[in-house]
Formats: structure tokens, sequence, C-alpha cells
């Protein structure tokens, strides 16, 4: 739906990377593979690239869409095949190459979930990381060596600390607090820090109490993302 709202559409999206299978950040990957489907008139399958299980993953969702795919085949006269998705299962290194556009997989650490992988994509001369999930590692600090953009989910610790409920403090051991985001953004000389996925949710009117945590340790710029937030590399 974000990228729908800037004009990119299932319909011609190039590849898909996804850094992790928890659920937070696949809710919609079904609904990446049914627009692809219904908006294009021939097959076109979805490229989409994740960590390793991802294949079972997209053909567990495949399955799940099962009685949507055999609904929408009996209406539409002009639509005779199912969802196709390539899936790649990566690992580390140089996962893609073309169009101009480089992208470099490490393993990040956000234990005990495996595995976990961060992105570095690299076009035009300039370089941005996204990170997904992860507490700081060498893996991240490698993706982020001398980016123009990093993007790394956070929690504001000195929120989640002092929630009463163990099952939300337990988010604290496997996610970089905004410290330590800036820590990694600072020792690998990155321009431009952008603290997205903030976990609690912020309150309006705190967010200089957001960005304040991370100059503390990071003299670069940061920004607390929103959605549809455009960042220049
Ligand atoms: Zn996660
Ligand atoms: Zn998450």
């Amino acid at each position: 739906m974000r990228g729908a709202a800037v004009g990119m559409l299932a319909r011609d999206l190039t590849a898909l990377f996804v850094t992790h299978m928890h659920s937070d950040h696949t809710t919609d990957y079904n609904d990446v593979i049914t627009t692809r489907w219904i908006s294009n008139v021939a097959p076109r399958p979805l490229v989409a690239y994740g960590p390793v299980g991802f294949k079972r993953f997209t053909d567990a969702t495949l399955t799940m869409l099962d009685t949507d795919v055999h609904y929408r085949m009996s209406h539409h006269a002009d639509l005779q095949h199912a969802p196709q998705v390539e899936v790649h299962e990566i690992s580390e290194g140089l996962v893609y190459d073309a169009g101009g556009v480089r992208v470099i997989a490490a393993a990040t650490d956000h234990s005990p979930v495996h595995p976990t992988m961060g992105f570095r994509i690299e076009a035009e001369g300039k370089v941005v990381v996204i990170a997904g999930d992860t507490v700081p590692c060498e893996g991240l600090t490698r993706l982020c060596q001398g980016a123009d953009v990093y993007v790394q989910t956070v929690i504001r610790r000195s929120l989640v600390e002092k929630t009463p409920m163990q099952r939300f403090r337990d988010v604290l051991d496997y996610h970089s607090d905004i410290g330590q985001a800036a820590q990694t953004a600072a020792a690998a000389g990155v321009r431009v820090l952008v603290l997205n996925h903030p976990v609690p949710a912020p309150q309006p009117g705190t967010e200089p109490q957001w960005i304040a945590e991370a100059a503390a340790h990071f003299s670069g710029e940061v920004l607390l993302a929103t959605d549809l937030l455009k960042v220049q590399a």
C-alpha cells in the first residue's frame, strides 16, 4: 500500500526483498502476490528474495491463498493461471546485480530468529542499507561501511523497560535500541541514519527525544521515519 502510494505498483515490481519472516515484516506479502497476479494480463512471476526458509514460507502463503485463487479464476474467464513466485533463498554476499543495481546481503543477529538478513543496495554511486531487525553485529557494520543512508528498526529502551509486561520487555534483547543504531552508524561512517519501525509508537511531540537519543552517539543526520518519508541518498 505504501509502495502504491508512490506509484511503485506490485504489478511492475522488479524484485522483492525480505529480511526475515516475522509476521510484522511479512503480513502484506500475500497481498503483493495477489495484486501482482491479478493486475498483469499474462503470467508474470513475482521475483522474491529472502533467507533460507523463504521458499517454504512462500509455499505456505500460496496454500493460504488457494481459496481466493479459485474464486478469482472461476470469475474471470481471462485469468487461467495461478499466481507464481520465483523465490531466491539467499545468504551472504552479492545476491542481485541487474539494471545498475547491486544488492549485497549479510547475516544479522535477531536471535532466536534465524536466519535474518540485512541488505546493502548500491546504485548510481550511492549506498542505502536496509538493516531489518537486528542488534549490532559484525555483518551489520560491514554492510553499513560508508553508506549514504542506513535504515534501522529501533526500540526506545527507556520506555520499553518501564512496561509491566514481561512479554513486551522481551523485545529488548533482539532489537537495536536508538543508541545502538547510532553507534553502528558512527562506527561505519554513514551519512544519514533513519530510525524506522519505532517501538513503542512515538507519541506525537516526542519525536525530538528520539532524535536526541541518537545524536548523543552519532554526529550525522538522524531522521525518525514516518510513512512515505523521502530520503535523498
Ligand atoms: Zn523481527
Ligand atoms: Zn520487526
